[in-house]
Parts: C-alpha cells; structure tokens; sequence
C-alpha cells in the first residue's frame, strides 16, 4: 500500500493500493480488448462521453473533498478542476473526426485510434490533468490506462470509478503506484501511446523508454516562465494578474509565472504592489471558508522552496513579503516576494514549482529578451503592457511555446497548449491535442 498524505496536518489519512506487475499485465490485457470495442462503436462514442461528463457533474464534490484532502487546494478551486473534466468530456464528444477529403474526393485522410494509452499525471493538477488526457483519447477511440502520482492518486481512482459507472469496462483503468509503476506502463508492449505530464527528468525518461517499441509521445513539462514587464505598463494595474498568475494553485502550476522583468525604474513600485497582495492572501486550510492558498502538496516540493528562498537570501535578496514558512502542522508556505535578485541565483535559473516569485529590473529590453530565453525551458511566457499589438511584436521573440499578452496563464479546451525546448513535445487540447491520440490512415482510390 502506498500512504496518502494529508499536506494541510502532514499526516497520513489514507491508503491506496500498490499495482502490482501482474496486474498491470490483467489491466492491460482487458484494455486492449476493450479498445477494440470502443473503437468499433464510432460516433456512437460521442453520446456515452456526454453521459460520462453528466456522472463527472453528478459526483463533483465527492472528487473535490478527496483532491482537496490529498493535495490541499482550497475546495472551490478543487470543484473547478473536476468540473472542467465534464467540460472536456463534452467538449471533445462535440469534436467531429471526419477524415480529411483531398483530390475530389478520390484520397481519404482518416484519422483512426492509436489503440491503448498510457497516461501518466503529476500531482499538482490531478484530476484536471486526467481529464486532458482522458477526454480527447476516449473520444478517438482510444482506451487509457492512467497512472497517477503516489502523492495524489486517491481522486484520480475515485474519478476512474465515476467513469466505469458509464463507460465499458476496460475502456479506462486507474492504476496506482510509484514511479517504477509509471516505467512499467511505459515499457509494456500494449500501449500504443504515452501522454505524461510532469518533470523534465521524468518526460526523458518516459521519451526514452517509448522508443524501444516506437510509442507515440505527448510530454508536458516543466517550465520556467519569464513575465516581461514593458516600460508602458502601469505597476499597480497589473500587480494583482501577475500575482495570480505565479501564486495560482500555490505556485505548482507549471505554466504559472516563475520570475518578472520589470525596468529597473519601475521594479520597487511594482514589487509594493505586489508585495501588499502577498501580505493580504490568506493561506490557511483549505476546507475553510474564504482561504485562496493552501499548502504545498509535498514535503520534497516544500522542502525545495525553503531551500531556494534561503539560498537567495543568502546571496543578497529581500523577501518583500513572506520569506518564511508558516508555523504549525502541514506544509505552508508564506507567499513570498523576492526583490534584489538576480539571474544566476537558483530561484531565478530554475523552476520553484511554489509560493515564491523573484523580480529582477532590467535596463534594456533586449536584455530583458535574451534573459528570458537563457533557459533550457520553453513552455508559457507573457508581456505586460499597455499597448497589446507591441506586447505581440516582444512575443515574437521570447522562445516559448506559448505567450500570453497581459494574462499568465490562460488554457483553453480549445487552443493547443504546449512547450518546446525541455517543456515538452506535442501538443494537448483542441484539435490538434485530439489527433495526437490518432494514426493517420490514408485511403487511396484508382
Ligand atoms: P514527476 O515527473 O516526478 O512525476 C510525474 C508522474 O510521472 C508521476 O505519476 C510519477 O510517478 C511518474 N513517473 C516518474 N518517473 C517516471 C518514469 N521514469 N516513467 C514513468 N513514469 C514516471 O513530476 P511531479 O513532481 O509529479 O510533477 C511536477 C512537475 O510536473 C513539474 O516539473 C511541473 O512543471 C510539471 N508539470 C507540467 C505540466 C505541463 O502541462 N507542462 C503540468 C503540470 C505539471
């Protein structure tokens, strides 16, 4: 058995079962045949996935309590998250996959399921991140067997058996366990397809045992997303989006905002401003009424942050705001605000995955660009300005995978989400997310 920790107390509430090889070998086995079924069902796919999403609706606070429990998002952000696996449901059921028509007609381009996949899901976004993947491979005839983090995997079972209330059985499978569990998923010749997201260490791992039997892969990484801050831009109008955008889910987002470029003129005014919003969150149990940040979900992850604050401290930043753990059981950590920081320092060159944003003035904004992209990391990134069409022309030059212009981040079930360099490989979401879980098969006829 794995224990389940609770990160609000630091104690162990829960179990959950160890998958053992055989098993996996019987999940598995009833996947593949499973699969097929699901696959000869066709559109008839699109009203069992409406139906999956209205029992996803149906059990919504259930899922939310268990995630909240296991990973400690306040509740209200919790229910977000499960109820967005309807919307994807629903949303990917609404998708056509008609084959592409070329030359009159006489060529067919169709799109079929790449068989079973292999989905494996960190621990910050556990059920939201289950759904990205489950929904478009369900809906593409694919079956998935999902393997989610020791950390968090008790939501993720109970939202597999939410789903086996309507789906056929086989079509999707919990399976919970360490990282040689995600390997051994990996490496089993059934899965046609790995979709993983987590760290950088993890996705090459997962790259390179897929490519022993030439798995397809969608990997989504980690990321060190640069904010850049344009001399236009007011401090005190756009403190609150950048907050949000680097504090969200307490930080363990991997496209949130991991450090701010600001001019150096404007870098105290704009560190106040968002050391004052710092100062007014309330971070505290996530079950309580009106709390906005819980705890880290892990004791590693929390031990990191404290570690990449104190080093920073140590070479010459001031914490604006927070600084410090908070006292008491659990893992929370003060939202923290580092100023006089500096590339080069950990906090800056590396991803914290936490309550912590370093703000570092820049003179130049060439410099400014070329700083953002001294990364080996390339998934979100984003402009703040006061002129949109000039925040667009910057974009053009930061390497990421994605830019937002006066947001940080903003996903949609509709647009393709992904990073390049180490962030990832292949695209999530939309359209293209959804022929990611597809072979192409063209028909020639004379
Ligand atoms: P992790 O790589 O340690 O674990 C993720 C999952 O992979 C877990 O289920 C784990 O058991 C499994 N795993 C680990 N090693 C494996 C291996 N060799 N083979 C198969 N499976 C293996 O990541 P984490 O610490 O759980 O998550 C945090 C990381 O995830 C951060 O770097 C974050 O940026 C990233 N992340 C990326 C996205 C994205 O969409 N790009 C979203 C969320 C999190």
């Amino acid at each position: 058995m794995i224990n389940v920790v609770n990160p609000s107390s630091g104690e162990v509430f829960a179990n959950a079962a160890e998958c053992t090889e055989e098993q996996l070998d019987e999940v598995m086995a009833l996947a593949a045949s499973a699969q097929r079924s699901w696959a000869a069902l066709g559109d008839e796919r699109r009203s069992v996935l409406d139906k999956a999403a209205d029992a996803v609706d149906e059990a919504v606070d259930r899922i939310a309590d268990v995630l909240t429990a296991e990973q400690g998002k306040p509740v209200p952000l919790a229910r977000r998250e499960v109820a967005g696996v309807a919307t994807r449901l629903r949303y990917f059921a609404g998708l056509d996959l008609a084959p592409d028509v070329l030359d009159d007609g006489r060529v067919e381009v169709r799109h079929q399921p790449v068989g079973v996949v292999a989905a494996i899901t960190p621990w910050n976004f556990p059920v939201g991140l289950a759904g990205w993947k489950l929904a478009p491979a369900l809906r593409a005839g694919c079956a998935v067997v999902l393997k989610p983090s020791p950390f968090t995997p008790l939501s993720t079972v109970l939202l597999g058996e939410v789903l086996n209330g309507v789906l056929p059985a086989g079509v999707v499978s919990v399976v919970t366990g360490g990282d040689q569990l995600g390997a051994l998923v990996v490496s089993h010749p059934v899965p046609r397809k790995v979709s993983f997201t987590g760290s950088v260490r993890g996705g090459i791992a997962v790259n390179t045992a897929a490519a022993k039997d030439l798995k397809r892969v969608t990997l989504e990484l980690g990321g060190n997303d640069p904010a850049i801050v344009l001399d236009d831009a007011d401090p005190d109008a756009i403190a609150a989006g950048l907050f949000w955008g680097a504090f969200i889910n307490t930080g363990q987002a991997c496209a949130a905002v991991k450090r701010v470029y600001v001019p150096e003129h404007r870098r105290h005014e704009l560190v106040e401003a968002l050391a004052a919003i710092g100062e007014s969150v309330r971070v505290g149990d996530p079950t309580a009424e009106g709390t906005q940040l819980g705890p880290l979900t892990t004791r590693p992850q929390f031990d990191r942050v404290a570690e990449l604050v104190d080093d920073a401290l140590t070479h010459g930043a001031k914490a604006a705001s927070g600084g410090a753990a908070v006292e008491g059981p659990g893992y929370f950590y003060e939202p923290t605000v580092l100023t006089d920081v500096d590339d080069g320092v950990r906090v800056v060159d590396e991803e914290q995955f936490g309550p912590v944003l370093p703000v570092v003035g820049y003179r130049d904004l060439d410099e400014a660009v070329r700083r953002a992209n001294a990364t080996d990391f390339g998934l979100g990134s984003s402009v703040w300005t006061s002129d949109p069409d000039r925040g667009a022309d910057v974009a053009s030059r930061i390497e990421a995978g994605m830019t937002w212009i006066n947001a940080h981040p903003v996903s949609s079930v509709e647009h393709p989400f992904g990073g390049i360099k180490h962030s990832g490989l292949g695209v999530e979401n939309g359209i293209d997310g959804l022929k990611s879980f597809t072979d192409m098969h063209l028909v020639v006829r004379p």
